[in-house]
């Protein structure tokens, strides 16, 4: 394994420049997936919307079919007014028969009729009931719609201002790291698209790995990485490794107690 010269004072300006970086990474995320979030709220009660219409357009529909029933009732009706007033003036046996059965029959769809009228107007009721609901639930979303895309946007411009803040920090602290360093950890970050520093999980003298690839350390670069002016590089995925006790000495000594 490679070590990168480096002073304990760099080293821990770059740790610090990774987790800026990191956090820097996340807001980024974050504000980047705001006008999404603000879409789905809004498709979101555009679905609402469209189960409205369909809500009211369910209730148009059974008006335009109880209104055709109740014309057809009436016709029923006045057909068998008329065959009514025809049977009077029938002589043969035969029509007269024929008549009655037109009657009966006239009077048949007319019941059928005036049931189905009364059948629409139970299903209006619930129809109607429906599409109020909706409108409530409409008249609702749109209110938390509105809070909710405020919401966001307040989210992304607090999260704009720390991003701003974070950079100010960031621009800072690339003062104290040394060129080469830097130049180093800028690479392998576009390279890698994120960590480029990694701590070495273990304790010395137990097994090491790399934090980052999480590969296992070899006897010599456990050894290496207990030299306090330098950064060990990771030989399987290039990273800078760093061992907390060496870098930021034994500040973890109290939790091993006993
Ligand atoms: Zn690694």
């Amino acid at each position: 394994m490679a070590v990168f010269k480096a002073t304990k004072e760099s080293v821990k300006a770059l740790i610090a420049l990774q987790a800026l970086d990191l956090a820097l990474d996340e807001n980024a995320r974050d504000l980047a997936a705001v006008p999404s979030r603000k879409a789905a709220e809004e498709a979101a009660f555009e679905a609402k919307k469209g189960a409205l219409a369909a809500a009211k357009a369910e209730l148009t529909r059974l008006q335009v079919e109880k209104k055709n029933m109740e014309l057809k009732a009436a016709g029923k009706e006045e057909e068998i007014r008329k065959h009514q007033r025809d049977l009077n003036q029938i002589k043969s046996n035969d029509a007269y028969k024929a008549l009655e059965n037109e009657i009966a029959f006239a009077a048949r769809e007319k019941d059928e009729a005036e049931t189905a009228v009364l059948e629409l107007l139970e299903r209006i009721d619930a129809a109607a009931a429906a599409e109020k609901a909706e409108q409530a639930a409409v008249r609702s979303l749109e209110v938390s719609l509105g809070e909710k895309l405020a919401a966001l946007d307040a989210g992304a411009a607090a999260l704009a201002s720390a991003g701003d803040g974070l950079r100010e920090r960031r621009a800072a602290l690339t003062g104290s790291i040394q060129p080469d360093l830097l130049e180093r950890y800028e690479f392998l970050r576009g390279r890698l698209k994120g960590q480029a520093v990694a701590e070495v999980s273990g304790r010395p003298g137990d097994k090491l790995s790399c934090g980052g690839c999480h590969m296992r350390l070899r006897p010599q670069e456990a050894v290496d990485l207990l030299k306090p002016d330098g950064l060990a590089v990771c030989g399987e995925c290039q990273r800078l490794m760093y061992l907390r006790a060496t870098i930021f000495g034994a500040v973890e000594k109290q939790e091993s107690g006993a």
